[in-house]
């Protein structure tokens, strides 16, 4: 059995304890992690510390961290198969999304890569004879939580921005999916100063607070769920440190009768099934205007009931969920909503020929759910759409702002003035009007409104997350005062 090991003060090590890592799509184990000790996660801390005051890393010109990045990009993109396979083993995602986001993170490398010489302060005019400039210095050592969904792009996201503005980097990857974290550490390992990028692994119950709470960070980027999303923002309340948090959402694909109904129904589709439904930003809730809701929704069954499941590997429309915890979870709702007489197609588990250890379910559809039931209210993260109906603009804005998320939202109309004004509206952080994810754009901004977070990744923005602000005053006088 593989065992993965961390990377600590440019050391591979292991822990005391060991965790399993299963393929979803067969259950079985596929490799195996430690779980760090706080004494191991001390040391990592303690490392970053060494490594980001050393004058080894202060004398690395930003262009040459950003060139780094970038040799990282093409290496991802001459490996891409390879680390696709791996993503696709450990995520249990479709073999083409797996490609998709080994590509995404190649475009993180290189576009922060690019970015790395392009941060820059500025100067502010006050009087004769005082220079007043504004510096921009890496915050020193960004901790840095994966959750399970899309690991290789949630890792390359925010380390590539935190290593591009030079800052010591921990990572501690998700317990379920470390595979593609540990190849990027394994590139890095002897490319960077030790210290400079480091890998933890363990439970996030036990390792995560050891970081969180540890006095000598400077910065958390935490992607995962609210819950953990607060104990995290607790956490770094008692460092005053900041936080940069991307956490889930119940977002609304809000369908208008003169919309192009072909693409709706596509867009609509693609955004509940992709990776499962286990995606932070997937579109959770069809908001269909009253008039064409029956022929909309006919349509949509006949879709989902077209789609195929199976083993990432095979590379069909959706794979299996991620574990036995997110399956029992799921399939008990789901009894719960049959039993209730909301699903209208799929609702329950499937079993695969030859995979019959994997977490499959059918995609599904659920209708007839109040707006302000649990089912329309939270995040599910599963394959499960559920159907709200509005019969007038306001009513639909209404039903779109009804959750505590705020992450994402599509507006599928060919009225210039209904895909504006709900734009406006609509309390998200990004709103795709006639498509939904715009093909992941690494440059567009992205986090959440309310519940779904605080701050923004993605694009030069996020760059200042890993970088603290300093104004500098200089007095200089003419020769004839000196
Ligand atoms: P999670 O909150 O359970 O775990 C996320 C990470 O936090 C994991 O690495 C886990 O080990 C770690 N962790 C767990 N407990 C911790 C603690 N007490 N302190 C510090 N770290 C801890 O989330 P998950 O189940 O891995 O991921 C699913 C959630 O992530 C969903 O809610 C989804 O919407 C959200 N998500 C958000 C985005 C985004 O960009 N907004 C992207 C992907 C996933």
């Amino acid at each position: 059995m593989k065992k993965i090991p961390m990377l600590i003060n440019g050391e591979w090590v292991h822990g005391a304890a060991l965790v399993d890592v299963r393929n979803p799509s067969t259950g079985e184990v596929i490799a195996q992690i430690s779980n760090a000790s706080k004494a191991q996660v001390d040391e990592a801390v303690r490392a970053a510390r060494v490594a980001f005051e050393s004058d080894d890393w202060r004398q690395w010109k930003a262009y040459e961290r950003g060139q780094l990045l970038i040799e990282l990009a093409h290496y991802i993109r001459m490996h891409a198969e390879e680390w696709s396979l791996l993503e696709c083993r450990d995520v249990g995602k479709p073999l083409s999304q797996a490609r998709a986001d080994i590509e995404a993170a190649a475009r993180y490398f290189e576009f922060y890569g690019g970015a790395a010489d392009k941060v820059m302060g500025d100067t502010i005019p006050i009087e004769d004879g005082l220079l007043n400039a504004v510096v921009l210095e890496p915050v020193g050592i960004t901790v840095h939580i994966v959750p399970w969904n899309y690991p290789i792009q949630i890792t390359a996201r925010s380390v590539a921005a935190a290593i591009a503005t030079g800052n010591a980097v921990i990572v501690k990857s998700a317990e379920d999916t470390p595979l593609t974290t540990h190849a990027i550490a394994e590139w890095l390992a002897d490319k960077l100063p030790k210290g400079i990028f480091q890998h933890i692994t363990g439970l996030g119950r036990d390792v995560g607070p050891y970081l969180t709470s540890h006095p000598d960070i400077n910065h958390i980027t935490f992607t995962g769920s609210v819950p953990t999303g607060i104990a995290v923002m607790k956490a770094a309340a008692e460092n005053i440190i900041p936080v940069t948090l991307e956490l889930g959402g119940k977002s609304p694909n809000i369908v208008f009768a003169d919309a192009n109904i072909e693409q709706a129904l596509e867009g609509v589709m693609r955004a509940i099934i992709q990776n499962a439904g286990q995606t932070c930003s997937a579109g959770a809730r069809l908001i269909i205007e009253e008039t064409v809701k029956d022929s909309f929704v006919s349509q949509l069954v006949e879709k989902f009931q077209a789609l195929q499941v199976g083993p990432g590997e095979a590379d069909l429309d959706m794979g299996p969920l991620l574990n036995e915890r997110q399956f029992t979870k799921i399939t008990g709702l789901l009894q719960q909503a049959k039993a209730d007489g909301y699903v209208i197609t799929g609702g329950e588990p499937l079993l695969i020929e030859g995979y019959d250890k994997g977490y499959y379910i059918q995609p599904t559809i659920l209708d007839g759910v109040d707006s302000k039931d649990p089912l329309a209210q939270e995040e599910i993260f599963g394959p499960v759409l559920t159907v709200l109906t509005f019969s007038s603009v306001e009513e639909a804005i209404a039903l779109a702002n009804s959750t505590d998320y705020g992450l994402v939202a599509g507006v599928w109309s060919q009225n210039i003035d209904t895909a504006h004004f709900v734009a406006s509206r609509v309390q998200a952080g990004q709103v795709f009007i006639n498509n939904y994810g715009a093909a992941g754009g690494i440059q567009m901004p992205f986090g959440g409104y309310k519940k779904s977070g605080i701050g923004r990744e993605k694009g030069f923005v996020a760059l200042r997350n890993y970088t603290q602000m300093k104004n500098i005053a200089i007095r200089y006088a003419p020769p004839n005062q000196r």
